[in-house]
């Protein structure tokens, strides 16, 4: 989400005639867009700054702006801590840093906004063309959340649930078909919780899926709690929906889901997934786990590791139990770090074993892939295949927004490599 806002900064900065730079010591103006969800996110923009101070030191200083949920959550303790910054700006207030970068060229005052203005926001944002030109590309549909797990900082840095129009977000997403995307990815905190007006999500893919360049539609991140039937059915009805959901479950233990107010039971989850698997028996699922949760058993952590062994996780994100201010869970007695450490680590491990023996079973198979772009200074493109899987192949002809079928060669951790399965004629092949 963070990549959609930035693209849309850029979009608002265009207004005040900033562009874009990759010559970061003549920059006048930097924007660090933030993320919260776990430590270390604070220090990060001290050590940028820090560097950012080093370029200038002999000229005249940039404008510093901090956004996003770091800005949001610690923006007063940043302007006191670290001068340079001249602003703060939260996630549902940077549709006025126009406002806030005209003021701060006149005079040196430092500024915060941090208020939540999402209606005002989208308004705003609506009222500009998306430029962003990705092959595939972000579309923010739902922002903030009202479930308040109890370690999760997003229900006081994003705000409660928003959702955007149906008219609003095909136009923009006509938009990006326009811009060249192939794929556009459906983005919310909880996207699955997308309401507007009683619409649901199944309603706006439905929409968005009738846009003919566009072959490709994912969202993402899905609560169980908000995985409604006709979401199901959706994945039954529409081709271009993908076959993979990324679905967090955080914990295989159901004494930790209701430790973290996750409101939903291992049961629950599993009979889920068996409704996804009869409504599309070729789909396949990815998670976010939390190790080492206040309370967390050896034995609740053997229920997680038995849980990513029978889903057969594609894909999985799991870190440490990350303690929070703000939230419930801050004071809560920590897991001694060091028995986290090995659960995380043997948890990775097998996660990747898993991921492995999947990724062996694409060896030969043919694969509709989507290429992205060209990989710098070498002859190959980038691109995905349904599961979003990375593929390189290696082509001389421009193949970015064609999706072709490839047969996979090899694969290493994190890419399969591949080769067309007859002489390049890609049209044939494009779906
Ligand atoms: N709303 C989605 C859900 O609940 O399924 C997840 C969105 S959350 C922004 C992304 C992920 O960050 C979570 O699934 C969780 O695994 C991780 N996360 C959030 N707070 C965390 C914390 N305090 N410590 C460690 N991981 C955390
Ligand atoms: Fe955070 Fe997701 Fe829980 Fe909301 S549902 S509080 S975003 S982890």
């Amino acid at each position: 989400m963070n990549e959609y806002d930035s693209t849309r900064i850029l979009d608002l900065t265009k207004k005040i005639n900033y562009v874009p730079t990759t010559n970061l010591s003549e920059a006048n103006c930097y924007i660090l867009n933030t993320c919260h969800i776990r430590e270390k996110a604070t220090d990060k923009v001290y050590h940028d700054i820090g560097r950012i101070k080093k370029n200038f030191r002999n000229k005249i200083k940039p404008i510093i702006l901090v956004a996003g949920c770091v800005a949001q959550a610690e923006g007063e303790i940043l302007l006191k801590k670290e001068k340079y910054i001249d602003a703060v700006i939260g996630p549902q207030s940077y549709h006025k840093i126009n406002e806030m970068i005209l003021n701060l060229e006149k005079k040196s005052k430092s500024e915060n906004f941090t208020e939540f203005d999402v209606i005002e926001k989208f308004d705003t944002l609506n009222s500009l063309k998306n430029s962003d030109s990705n092959i595939s590309s972000f579309l923010t549909v739902q922002e903030g959340c009202d479930k308040f797990c109890k370690f999760c900082v997003v229900p006081y840095t994003r705000g409660p649930e928003f959702s955007r129009t149906i008219k609003e977000l095909t136009k923009e997403a006509n938009q990006l078909a326009e811009n060249g995307a192939k794929e556009i990815i459906l983005l919310g905190q909880n996207v699955n919780a997308y309401n507007n007006k009683k619409k649901r999500l199944s309603d706006l893919i439905f929409e968005i899926s009738k846009i003919k360049n566009l072959k490709r539609i994912r969202y993402s991140t899905s609560h169980p709690l908000d995985f409604s039937e006709d979401l199901i059915e959706a994945h039954k009805n529409f081709k271009k929906l993908m076959p993979v959901i990324h679905l967090p479950v955080q914990s295989g233990s159901n004494k930790i889901l209701d430790a973290m107010n996750r409101k939903h039971t291992i049961n629950e989850y599993l009979e889920l997934i068996e409704k996804l698997k009869n409504a599309k028996p070729n789909i396949k699922f990815s998670s976010d786990f939390i190790i080492g949760y206040p309370g967390e058993t050896d034995e609740d952590y053997q229920q997680t590791v038995k849980l990513m062994k029978n889903i057969e996780f594609i894909h999985s994100y799991s870190f440490i139990f990350s303690a929070r201010p703000g939230t419930p869970a801050f004071g809560l007695k920590k897991v001694d770090q060091k028995i986290s450490k090995e659960r995380l680590i043997n948890f990775q491990s097998i996660a990747e074993r898993i991921k492995t023996n999947y990724r062996k079973t694409l060896i030969n198979k043919i694969i509709p892939v989507l290429f992205e772009n060209k990989i710098k200074n070498e002859n190959k493109y980038f691109g995905r295949d349904e599961y979003f899987n990375s593929v390189v192949v290696q082509s001389d002809n421009n193949l970015s927004g064609k999706i072709i079928n490839v047969r996979i060669l090899k694969s290493n951790q994190n890419t399969l490599y591949g080769k067309f399965i007859s002489k390049l004629n890609y049209e044939n092949f494009a779906a």
